[in-house]
């Protein structure tokens, strides 16, 4: 079984940057969250690639592990045009990509008995999600589905495969006819809200909250949850013992982290900076704050930073 990390708050470690970690050399991998960590959805945080090349001249071998509803490579193109070199990373792993091979492969019991038809709720300004390769059906009248499948919050999609633009409320009107339905949700990232140049944005998790307290069923793909752990640590062929995983979410990438028995590094500078009191990129938190909030959220980091500097 694997141990339990950082227990409580006071083990927890409060560092400047993550020289003092690395240089220690005892985590072989480094699993990644890019938004609030690495960049901020339209630009990499200052320090983000510099840290990038120290950390591999260390030796780690590092992953990106994403609440992202695209697929890794969707991924890994992005973190491209804003700047950052993939090639520093060994991969990547995002909630739309273990969603899309579960959907494509079905070999397990519960994705076995899904069905095909499905209600789809993505994005529009953003950026439509296609299904291509899954033989999904997509309707509209909730009467027809037999799960919900949400990749964004944004839009329903239509059966042409085209998409038609929905505020929250009336997405949450459509999961009202979903729950008393009784069908399951499959929701493709797990993130409540994320940071994005500095403003935060309502994100699929919201819906799958929310469907869960009509008595949805909800299979979540991602952060906190153990699969996408499993699956980074199967990736780098390492032992819960030998990772760490950097996230700015205590609920998702602090919680995972403690979930799988593995350390965990929080980043005070996203999405909860202003939770903290923070108003400047690399303001330390105080002590006392980052503490409150780990009880809160019952999720506690090993090492605390103020941003993911060297
Ligand atoms: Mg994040």
């Amino acid at each position: 079984m694997a141990r339990m990390a950082a227990p409580n708050a006071s083990d927890t470690k409060i560092f400047t940057g993550l020289k003092q970690i690395a240089e220690t050399r005892h985590y072989k991998a480094w699993l990644l969250d890019q938004f609030g960590v690495l960049h901020d959805g339209k630009k990499p945080y200052p320090g983000a690639i510099s840290t990038l090349e120290n950390l591999a001249a260390c030796g780690a071998k590092m992953i990106i592990i994403s609440n992202s509803s695209r697929r890794a490579l969707t991924t890994l193109d992005k973190l491209k045009t804003l700047g950052f070199d993939p090639s520093l990373f060994i991969g990547a792993i995002t909630s739309g990509e273990l969603t899309y091979q579960h959907l494509q492969r079905r070999d397990d019991p519960w994705f076995q008995m899904l069905g095909k038809t499905c209600i789809h709720m993505t994005w529009s300004d953003r950026g439509a999600i296609s299904l291509e390769g899954l033989g999904l059906q997509v309707v509209e009248n909730v009467e027809k589905a037999e799960f919900v499948l949400v990749h964004g919050t944004e839009a329903l999609g239509l059966s042409s495969g085209d998409s038609v633009s929905k505020n929250l409320g009336e997405l949450e009107k459509i999961l009202e006819q979903c729950a008393a339905k009784g069908i399951p949700m499959v929701v493709a990232n797990p993130d409540f809200v994320t940071v994005e140049a500095r403003e935060l944005r309502i994100m699929p998790g919201t819906l799958a909250a929310k469907y869960e307290k009509l008595g949805g069923e909800v299979k979540w793909m991602g952060k906190p949850h153990e699969i996408i752990y499993k699956e980074a640590m199967a990736m780098a062929g390492v032992e819960a013992s030998d990772s760490i995983a950097v996230g700015d979410s205590l609920h998702h990438d602090i919680k995972g982290a403690n979930a799988s028995g593995i350390e965990s590094a929080f980043i005070t500078c996203g999405i909860h900076s202003s939770e903290l009191g923070l108003n400047g990129f690399g303001e330390l938190a105080d002590v006392a704050s980052v503490r409150a909030l780990a009880s809160k959220y019952d999720a506690y980091p090993s090492y605390v930073l103020p941003s993911f500097t060297w």
